[in-house]
């Protein structure tokens, strides 16, 4: 294939505007950009496009973006497209391989190492001052600190930025002064020096900066810089980028500003922003097109971000959605959370059944603690899921031995190859200042079959085993393999040691695959994300806005900063879009929670009279009051009247010989079972199947109190009644 041939191709993947921003010459290129409008699809066929027509060296490129994950996956679409050489790192990836490489010329002999936990350093220093600290506060000191090195804030200078940067100095200002230069202080020792992430970042832009025979050499090796995400970039990381630039200007920028979720961090959207102004030549080009999600979903986050106000807001677009119609996005008020939670499972548990694959479904939350009562639900549910950023898939036990395993495969390869003289050079390490290449390539196939034996020695038997964790641990295995066949068929030519270091770099991201279940994650974790069902869940004032955004004389800055957040949680979603809230925390509580004021005025049924009937307790009623009764509007109190969704007069509507027959069955149960009769089935439950009336598994999933796992174990028996009753 030629190459004009092979540019064809990929150029016609674009619509007008990304093509433009993929051919555009070298130079400074600006790409502003709404969520799902194809930024990663655009920059890879930028660079591919330089490549390809022999603009440039494919050595001479650097590309960067902020988690592994999204280096990753930009450096497998690149191998996809046929230019592997290009360097696609993270910001300290980067950094940290250039150091590396530079550090002899630049401080001598003194070895350096990066430093595997700041907690030590910083514990040490608060008890030198004299600050009694525990766990929290010590983390919320070394935010502070990250913060502050982020955002060029020497030591000396943070108190004066506590107050219009909003920060939240967990001690006396003065004595943070001193915890944080007796941290620094205390990474220089005599056994060589220690460099914390910020470090790295710190420690290249001084050395490319001062020394000119450093800077020489760099710029000669890159020429030509990519940034996706751009909208996250923070000072410090503008330094480093700015002094790998030098006075050149071959830069391609890439971000939406109105995605700026990280300003905590001290990311900024300010040199997005005025990208033009500081390349007043550069082209620039608005990406508006959403391929991501479907019309519905589009609109709702249109209304959402159109609200928006300060500078980000006035660099929004109005999407368009490109996908077929779908669903309306559907919002839903619950009693309290456990009604949330349930309510949640159930239509998870629906759209399961439906078909839609569990790994295609995500709950995403405000805070990390929300997750708890999901997780709750979806145990008894029985549905699967993983949480993102908990204990993730790469911290259990059978899966670091799994990649031990791995590694020591690799090891053995590496030495055959060596000894057959198949092999190329040996890459002592991953991360390095360039890539390497090698000959003698397994077949995605045979390297499956190679991962495969590597894990027999730690349990990956031929068939399933008996016992639950002995299972358990063999389908993560299972999933370990389905991965490395995911990652060589995405990147044909991947050997052993190359599938380890992009297994190192996920386990690294903390990003687990998605084996088979639900995601759960913060809407922080879920940026640049994609599933055909979204649920958000918590959607109250307090929790989103957080509570402490509300605070102080920046609170305006903070509240557009957390609309952005809802903004992002919208946009994840390709058809499903379920927004819920609840009215109490606990089941039984006072309904004193207010619906997040990002919604008012978008939920359709408020206001409107219309009723759907006969829904209770943590169901929406679509049009009718908020928990009222559906035949007369009665306000209802009791957990019972609830789940009716009915005021105690109306209570016993449905059908009561149908009562009956539903009690004797439940009777005889819990009898044959030895158990009281509620633990089978609560009374309001019965008369709430004998309102409803349910004609299918479906039908009954949606009656209030039934989850999953009633229909599985009752399920028939009750639609057999219902049946033979009508
Ligand atoms: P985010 O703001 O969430 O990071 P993004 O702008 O980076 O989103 P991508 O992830 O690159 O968006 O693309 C979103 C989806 O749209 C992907 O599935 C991508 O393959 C698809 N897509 C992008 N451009 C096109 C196009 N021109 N034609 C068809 N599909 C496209
Ligand atoms: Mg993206």
């Amino acid at each position: 294939m030629t190459t004009s041939r092979l540019n064809q191709l990929r150029l016609d993947a674009l619509d007008p505007e990304q093509l433009r921003a993929a051919t555009a010459p070298r130079g400074p290129v600006a790409i502003i950009a709404g969520a799902g409008t194809g930024k990663t699809r655009t920059i890879t066929h930028r660079i591919a496009h330089l490549v390809s027509g022999g603009f440039v060296n494919p050595d001479h490129v650097l590309a960067v973006t902020f988690t592994t994950r999204a280096a990753a996956e930009l450096r497998e679409r690149l191998t996809m497209m046929g230019v592997a050489r290009v360097q696609a790192k993270t910001f300290h990836a980067a950094a940290r391989g250039q150091l590396r490489y530079f550090w002899p010329r630049i401080v001598g002999d003194t070895p350096w190492q990066l430093l595997d936990s700041k907690f030590p350093l910083v514990a040490r220093a608060c008890r030198a001052v004299g600050v009694a600290t525990d766990k929290t506060t010590l983390s919320d000191l070394l935010g502070e600190i990250e913060w502050a090195k982020s955002s060029l804030i020497a030591p000396e200078d943070y108190p004066a930025h506590i107050v219009p940067d909003r920060r939240d100095c967990p001690v006396d200002p003065e004595q943070f002064v001193r915890i944080f230069e007796g941290y620094e202080n205390s990474k220089v020792t005599s056994d060589g020096v220690y460099l914390d992430f910020d470090d790295l970042l710190q420690s290249m832009a001084g050395a490319l900066e001062a020394e000119a025979g450093v800077a020489d050499e760099f710029r000669s090796r890159y020429r030509t810089f990519v940034v996706d995400e751009y909208q996250d970039v923070t000072p410090l990381q503008q330094r480093l980028l700015d002094a790998w630039l030098g006075d050149r200007d071959d830069i391609t920028v890439v971000g939406d500003a109105n995605q700026t979720i990280y300003s905590f961090n001290g990311a900024t959207p300010d040199h997005l922003l005025g990208f033009s102004t500081r390349y007043p030549e550069a082209t620039t080009v608005r990406l508006f097109r959403d391929y991501r999600s479907t019309p519905q979903v589009v609109d709702l986050a249109n209304k959402v971000i159109g609200r928006a106000t300060g500078r980000a807001a006035g660099s929004r677009l109005q999407l368009e959605g490109q996908r077929p119609a779908g669903p309306a996005p559907e919002f839903t008020e619950y009693t309290d959370e456990t009604a949330e939670a349930t309510g949640v499972a159930e239509k998870i548990a629906a759209l399961v059944a439906g078909g839609t694959p569990p790994s295609e479904i995500a709950v995403l939350y405000r805070i990390n603690a929300q997750s708890a009562v999901i997780e709750y639900a979806l145990d008894a549910a029985g549905i699967s899921y993983q949480v993102k950023g908990g204990e993730g898939f790469f911290q259990r036990p059978e899966i670091r031995q799994g990649v031990n395993a791995l590694a020591q495969a690799a090891r053995r390869l590496r030495g055959r190859a060596r000894a057959d003289g198949t092999g190329a050079a040996d890459e002592s390490d991953g991360g390095a200042w360039s890539g390497g290449t090698a000959a003698g390539r397994p077949t995605p196939e045979q390297l499956v079959n190679q991962v495969r034996a590597a894990l027999v020695p730690v349990g990956l038997t031929p068939t399933e085993p008996a016992g639950a964790q002995e299972r358990a641990r063999w389908q993560s295995l299972g999933a370990l393999v389905d991965l490395a066949e995911e990652l060589s068929t995405a990147t044909p030519g991947l050997d052993m040691t190359d599938l380890l270091g992009l297994l190192r770099e996920r386990a690294q991201s903390k990003n687990p695959p998605k084996v088979e279940g639900v995601t759960l994650a913060s809407i922080h974790a879920a940026k640049g994300l994609e599933w055909d069902a979204v649920f958000l869940v918590g959607l109250v004032d307090g929790t989103v806005p957080i509570r402490h955004a509300l605070k102080g004389s920046h609170a305006g800055d903070a509240v557009e900063e957390e609309r952005r957040l809802l903004y992002v949680g919208l946009t994840r979603a390709r058809e499903v879009l379920e927004l819920s809230w609840s009215q109490a925390r606990q089941p039984g509580g006072k309904a004193t929670r207010r619906r997040t004021r990002f919604l008012d005025g978008l939920v359709p049924w408020e206001g409107s009279e219309t009723d759907a009937g006969g829904s209770g307790a943590g169901k929406k009623v679509r049009g009718a009051p908020k928990n009222a009764c559906a035949v007369c509007g009665a306000r209802l109190t009791t957990p019972e009247q609830r789940i009716l969704g009915r005021c105690d007069a109306h209570a016993d509507d449905g059908d009561q010989v149908l009562v009956t027959e539903l009690r004797s069955w439940r009777t005889a149960l819990a009898r044959e079972r030895d158990v009281p009769a509620y633990v089978v089935m609560s009374d309001a439950t019965l008369k709430a199947v004998a309102l409803k009336a349910p004609t299918s598994a479906h039908e009954l999933l949606r009656v209030p109190g039934i989850g999953p796992a009633k229909v599985e174990q009752f399920g028939e028996d009750i639609l057999g009644i219902v049946k033979n009753y009508s």
